[in-house]
Formats: C-alpha cells, sequence, structure tokens
C-alpha cells in the first residue's frame, strides 16, 4: 500500500514534489491544501485526488478524519511551516516539512516536541543529503581520498524578484542564509562530519536603496570553525547569480562540486595523489524528490527514523541564528 500525502501550499516546489511522487512506487498524492480553489481542482484532476480531498487553510483540521492520507508535505512560505506541522500532528498525521524548518530554533523545538507527542515521523527535506553524488562525494573525502580536510568553502544565491514572499521578514524569517545559504551551511557539515563550534558573520547590500533589500540584507558571508579546527567560509546572496558551489581542500587535494545544489545536472571534480575524478549525476529532475519522498515514506510504513529528522532541521536555525547574531541582524 502506497503512503498518501497531503500538499500543503501548491506552489514552485509543491510541483517538483508532486512530478517525483508520480514516479515513486511507495507513494502517492491523496489530497491537497490551497487558498486558491480553482488551482487546486486542476492540480487534484491531473493528480486524481477526489475533489472532497482538497481542503482551505481554514478547513485543514478536519483531514483527521480522511484515512488515504497517512502523511503531509508542507511547502509554504516558512513562517507557516510550525504552524501546519503542528496542526498536521495534531491531527495524526507523518509531517514531510520543507526547509528550512521553521524562523527559530524555538519553533522547531515545538515542532518536534507536537510529532513527539502525536508520536508521527518529521523529516525536513534536505534534498542533498539524498542525492548520489552528493553522497558518493562526502564518503570520497570522509574516507580520506583528499587526505585530512584542511579548508571548506560554499556559496549558494541568485538574484530575487521584487515584491516575492522571500523578500518579507515576517514570511521568510530573514535573508537568503534562511534559504539559499542553508545549503552551504548542510554541506560544510555533512563533508567534515563535524558541528561548528564558533560563527562568524558579515551582512552586507550593494544595491542600498533597492526595495527587494528593504527588510533585509542582500548578502551574508560567514566562518564556521569546527572542533577539528577546519573553517569554513560560505556566502549566499539575493542579489546575484552565485552559483551553487563547495570546495573541501585536504593535505594531498581538493574535491569540488558545481553546479551543485540544483534539482539536477549535480557536477563534482577533483584530484589528489595523481587521480583525477570528474563526474555528473545524469538523473533529471524530479527524480531527487521521487527519493526523499520515498525515503519518508519507507520511514512511515517501516517506523524508521528519517535521515534528516527534525532534530537535524533545528541544529541548523541554531547555526542561521548565530550567523545573523554574528552579523549584528536582528531576526
Ligand atoms: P512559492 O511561493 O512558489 O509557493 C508557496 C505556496 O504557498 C504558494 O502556493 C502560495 O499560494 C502559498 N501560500 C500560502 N499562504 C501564503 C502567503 N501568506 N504568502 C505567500 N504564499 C502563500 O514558494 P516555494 O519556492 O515553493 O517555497 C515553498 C517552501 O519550499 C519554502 O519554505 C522554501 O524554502 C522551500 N523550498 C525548498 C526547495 C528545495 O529544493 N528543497 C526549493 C524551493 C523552495
Amino acid at each position: 500500500e502506497r503512503v498518501g500525502f497531503a500538499v500543503i501550499g501548491l506552489g514552485v516546489i509543491a510541483d517538483h514534489f508532486m512530478r517525483g511522487v508520480k514516479q515513486s512506487q511507495r507513494c502517492k498524492i491523496t489530497a491537497l491544501v490551497s487558498g486558491h480553489r480553482d488551482k487546486a481542482e486542476r492540480i487534484a484532476a491531473e493528480y486524481g485526488v477526489p475533489k472532497d480531498s482538497i481542503y482551505s487553510y481554514e478547513d485543514f483540521d478536519r483531514i483527521r478524519d480522511n484515512k488515504t492520507v497517512q502523511a503531509v508535505y508542507v511547502a509554504l512560505p516558512n513562517s507557516m511551516h510550525a504552524e501546519y506541522t503542528i496542526r498536521a500532528a495534531k491531527a495524526g498525521k507523518h509531517v514531510f516539512c520543507e526547509k528550512p524548518m521553521a524562523l527559530s530554533s524555538a519553533e522547531c523545538q515545538q515542532m518536534i516536541d507536537a510529532c513527539k507527542t502525536a508520536n508521527v515521523k518529521l523529516m525536513i527535506a534536505y534534498r542533498m543529503q539524498y542525492e548520489p553524488l552528493t553522497l558518493k562525494c562526502i564518503e570520497m573525502v570522509r574516507s580520506g581520498k583528499i587526505g585530512d580536510v584542511v579548508a571548506f568553502e560554499g556559496q549558494f544565491g541568485f538574484n530575487i524578484q521584487p515584491g516575492v514572499w522571500r523578500t518579507k521578514k515576517a514570511l521568510a524569517g530573514g535573508g537568503s542564509v534562511y534559504d539559499v545559504g542553508i545549503y552551504a551551511l548542510q554541506a560544510a557539515r555533512m563533508f567534515t562530519g563535524e558541528e561548528p563550534v564558533e560563527i562568524k558573520a558579515v551582512a552586507s547590500t550593494v544595491h542600498k536603496n533597492d526595495p527587494r533589500f528593504a527588510e533585509m540584507e542582500e548578502s551574508v558571508e560567514w566562518s564556521m570553525r569546527f572542533p577539528s579546527g577546519v573553517v569554513a567560509s560560505c556566502a549566499s546572496t539575493y542579489g546575484g547569480q552565485m552559483e551553487g558551489f563547495m570546495r573541501v581542500h585536504g593535505v594531498s587535494g581538493t574535491l569540488e562540486m558545481g553546479p551543485t545544489y540544483g534539482y539536477d545536472g549535480v557536477t563534482m571534480r577533483g584530484r589528489a595523489k595523481g587521480e583525477h575524478w570528474e563526474e555528473s549525476n545524469p538523473e533529471k529532475d524530479p527524480k531527487q524528490f521521487e527519493r526523499e519522498a520515498d525515503h519518508f515514506a519507507e520511514c512511515v510504513q517501516t517506523g524508521r527514523t528519517p535521515k534528516t529528522p527534525g532534530e537535524e532541521g533545528l541544529r541548523d536555525l541554531t547555526y542561521i541564528e548565530k550567523i545573523y547574531e554574528s552579523a549584528g541582524v536582528k531576526l
């Protein structure tokens, strides 16, 4: 029996996810939650969702009685993740929630507690932790292919459209670190296998009178020192095309990924000790979404804890708060 998902919020990422689920053997879309009835009915028809399994945000809690729904996928603006995770848990549904997990570490803790109390699974949608080439590169670094790691670099950013929810602090929580810097933060933690013990950050804005940056900084650069002594130097922006990239420097070589963090086209290259590597993952979007949905469905079916549980989202929010605090930006 496939795990039935209710998709909450029918925006850009929900579309990727639903197409991924369509390819999956383990999952199916069984309900939709939207503020736009017309859009929801059109998508429902496409995915074979019955009309009485379309909910509005107001009547969402009725989903408790829908036996076709075992789990929800929270694909809403960041500020709504905590509310809908907690409401879903109270309705007895497992929760697969988009990154960043919430606006603050305090909210993350409330989400974890609510899911624990309701005895439902909670997984955060860290796509790259299910992407095979990324996993292979992590294994190469951790198994010593480039020798002891001495330094890490990572960045991700894009030139944001004016007026979108990501530019509004109340909905986004803060600037680009929440949205895209989190990929470099995750990569630094995954590749070193360590948790940062010291964080220093600088926030800055190039386009000073640009209304896009009225509520938040344009760019953030930050350093994280890990217990081994490795320092990760990271950056994110909403002001320019900063292609997803990361590089690990080891005693005897270098491994880098770029472009990376995207929905497909993930590419690596590296060299050490006379060896040279170069590889791209040929899989196409929405394969990454199928993989993460399948992992969560397997956890729901077997009772296993997801590889990226709420605690993983909480850790990142703790670091994001430290980054902004160090940069002197009030959240
Ligand atoms: P989006 O703007 O395309 O979609 C958001 C959806 O929420 C829309 O359908 C919108 O109608 C709905 N919504 C409900 N209340 C809203 C409100 N008050 N203001 C604005 N929209 C409202 O955004 P998206 O890019 O799909 O992002 C959704 C979430 O997914 C975010 O948390 C984002 O960080 C995350 N995301 C993750 C990835 C990934 O690769 N894992 C990629 C993109 C986005």
